[in-house]
């Protein structure tokens, strides 16, 4: 047995730390976002594969027999790649992946089902908009000049996003209900836009809102094609026989 993690989650983190103190042989893989990625317990390889072509060229080379993808929920090109290289290559996959946030008695939800999506929703007068959804798409938001975005990223990025009004602040997870309830009062948050990443680390922001009575336009996850799906760690060690 020999299994391939692909990560970038606290949920691919947890699973590398039991594989490693069981000993069960494994490597762990990065796409290389972050500029100081966590260090795993396991060999570490980052980077993109170079498509299913490449992914399904790396699991033969290294004899991968199990491939556990435990990216984050709206990583969806890597998690289609998973699924088309497994298939081609016959690997075990799973998908580790963290139930969605559900709607909760005092939440305000619009929810949407893209970012185009949530910057249509954000029509209307000016707001200060707490931005919560990484930085790969705050382009999208340009569209939308007239609010004044909070943004709150892993690493400064390189080239200042291109959104006139914004406030950056360097931090990551895991957030705690009165970190972010203190965020929010102190940047004078009217409404947030986030995706449904799902898990605990992240779910402060939304019980702050509640507690602010704030609107959130919530992004729906990503279709993807059918897989075997874990939500918890001793699930995905069960389908490893362990
Ligand atoms: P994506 O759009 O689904 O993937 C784009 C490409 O990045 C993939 O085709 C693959 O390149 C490479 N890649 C992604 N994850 C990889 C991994 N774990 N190991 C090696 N290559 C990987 O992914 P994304 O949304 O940019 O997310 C990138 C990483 O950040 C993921 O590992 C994810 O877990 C983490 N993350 C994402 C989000 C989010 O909101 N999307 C939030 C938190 C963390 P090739 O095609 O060349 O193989």
């Amino acid at each position: 047995m020999k299994v391939l993690i692909l990560g970038g989650t606290t949920e691919a983190s947890a699973l590398a730390r039991a594989l490693a103190e069981r000993e069960i042989p494994a490597r762990f893989s990065y796409a290389g976002r972050v500029a100081a990625p966590k260090p795993q317990p396991l060999p570490t390889r980052v980077g993109g594969f170079g498509g299913i072509d490449g992914l399904a060229a790396f699991l033969k080379a290294e004899g991968i027999t199990h491939l556990i993808d435990a990216t984050h929920p709206f990583a969806e090109q890597m998690s289609r790649h998973a699924v088309a290289a497994a298939e081609q290559t016959g690997t075990r996959l799973l998908a580790l992946t963290r139930p969605p946030w559900a709607l909760q008695p005092g939440d305000d939800w619009q929810r949407v089902d893209s970012i185009e999506a949530a910057v249509e929703a954000l029509a209307g007068p000016p707001q200060r908009v707490l931005l919560a959804i990484g930085r790969m798409h705050l382009a999208a938001f340009a569209a939308r000049p007239e609010h004044h975005y909070l943004l709150r990223l892993i690493d400064r990025p390189d080239t200042p996003p291109p959104l006139p009004h914004h406030t950056l602040t360097v931090d990551r997870g895991p957030f705690t209900r009165e970190g972010d309830l203190a965020l929010l009062r102190e940047h004078g948050v009217e409404r947030l836009v986030c995706k449904n990443a799902g898990g605990a680390g992240a779910a402060a922001k939304l019980e702050a809102a509640r507690i602010l009575a704030l609107p959130v336009v919530m992004i729906d996850r990503p279709a993807l094609p059918p897989r075997r799906e874990a939500h918890t760690l001793d699930e995905a060690l069960q389908w490893l026989g362990h």
